[in-house]
């Protein structure tokens, strides 16, 4: 049984029900099918009761999650990340309540395999026998993974630029891996060719975009709920969200409001987006207080951190509201600043993310610095991606690693060469 009130289009305004297996809007019009659900019908104090006493993984939250019966479920295991108290890296940055949710222990490395366990689950809810996706790597790698689990066909579109180390990733789990070149100015490439895929041939779409996917939103929200959890009940000042098509955010602050609809918290948190200098389109959009049905695309997408290079933020029309509302920001930051924040990330808390699974880290510094960010505010810094990602992002930035004999003269001559006073 679902609690899935209504499903209702973020542009026309049609409602539909889950009944109807749709995953984008009949009219044609880009809209999100966004999923409302029946607070109402749930018991809240029974559904607090029930949540305590399943294991961690998304599917604790099986009430407030799009499908219909469990068996249905296709299941890595996803969710349940640690949220880690930050000491060293707090102290650095000036801040006294640094909270890291590390979303790199997740079972293909990135928070993409919340959205994928329940898009893949949806798949198999709808009978769908192949899947398909446009993709910078993460999604395409959580699709491929749970397609493999539930024994699905998937073919995933990733940009030209895409590291290889990802594709090697996606391909391992089975999956069919082109590179789609961008040939029209401000399109995404490999969206064009998966709107193709699902007209031609009637794959499932399951893309991290809401407009393409609805229930593939719904995973994210769990981070939320789990990070209210963590904190004995109570949501944070501020949560630092790396930011490509903006369907993340969507859904973190979908969470927040689930659980607010809930009564599990009184207040709601201040969301910060953050975007490469690279590729910002929506930091953009929120500083210029553009229309969020109106978002411009990015024209040229050029930053290290490959998952946030999305021309067009496909949530954007939910991202920049949920923005506003939180009393929110939207900052952007420059490649060098995020390799820093790798590091810094790396050697103060012994937590290895890529580059854009860091991002947020490079938002955070620049806020507390400005003042944003007050020194005792409760701040939780999303770190999206593990670093095994992309190697080649870190392998770049060192010199040689020095070669000795098993001599001690020759390891402290090496000692001073290249790393200083023993
Ligand atoms: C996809 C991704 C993001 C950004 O999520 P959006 O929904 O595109 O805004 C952030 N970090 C990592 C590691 C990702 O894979
Ligand atoms: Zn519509």
């Amino acid at each position: 049984m679902s609690f899935v009130a209504k499903l209702k289009c973020s542009r026309c305004g049609t409602e539909y029900s889950l009944k109807q297996k749709l995953c984008m809007c009949p009219k044609n019009d880009g809209g999100r099918l966004d999923i409302f659900y029946d607070y109402e019908a749930l018991n809240k104090r029974d559904i607090r009761r029930t949540f305590r006493h399943r294991p961690p993984t998304v599917w604790k939250y099986f009430e407030l999650l799009p499908v219909e019966k469990r068996e249905n479920v296709v299941t890595l295991e996803a969710g349940g990340t640690p949220l880690i108290r930050s000491r060293n890296l707090s102290r650095k940055i000036g801040l006294k309540n640094l909270y890291i949710k590390n979303e790199t222990v997740n079972p293909t490395g990135s928070f993409k395999d919340r959205s994928m366990t329940v898009g893949v689950s949806k798949a198999v809810e709808f009978a769908i026998q192949t899947t398909a996706t446009a993709s910078s790597g993460n999604a395409a790698a959580a699709l491929a993974a749970h397609s493999a689990k539930a024994g699905l066909k998937c073919y995933a579109f990733v940009l030209e630029s895409a590291s290889e180390a990802k594709l090697a990733q996606i391909r391992l789990y089975g999956a069919r891996v082109m590179r789609v070149r961008a040939v029209e100015k401000g399109k995404d490439p490999t969206v064009q060719m998966l709107r193709k895929v699902v007209e031609n041939y009637g794959w499932y779409p399951c893309p991290s975009f809401g407009p393409f996917n609805p229930y593939q939103v719904e995973g994210p929200k769990t981070m939320s709920y789990e990070v209210v959890e963590q904190l004995e009940g109570r949501s944070p000042d501020w949560v630092m969200i790396p930011t490509g098509s903006g369907c993340l955010l969507t859904g973190i602050w979908k969470g927040f409001k689930d659980f607010k609809q809930l009564d599990f918290i009184e207040s709601m948190p201040k969301l910060a987006a953050v975007q490469p200098e690279g590729c910002a389109p929506l930091v953009r959009a929120f500083e210029r207080n553009d229309d969020p049905l109106k978002i411009e695309p990015w024209d040229r997408p050029n930053t290290i951190a490959g998952g946030l290079s999305d021309v067009y933020p496909w949530d954007g029309d939910a991202a920049l509201p949920a923005l506003r509302e939180s009393h929110g920001v939207a900052e952007k930051v420059s490649d060098s600043e995020i390799l820093e924040s790798q590091r810094l990330l790396a050697s103060t808390e012994g937590i290895f993310a890529e580059p854009t699974g860091v991002a947020a880290l490079a938002g955070l510094i620049k806020l507390a610095e400005k003042g944003v960010v007050k020194k005792d505010e409760v701040v939780v810094l999303l770190v999206t991606g593990h670093g095994l990602k992309d190697p080649q992002a870190v392998s770049s930035q060192f010199g040689k690693t020095p070669t000795i004999n098993p001599s001690t003269q020759d390891f402290e001559n090496a000692v001073k060469d290249c790393y200083g006073v023993l």
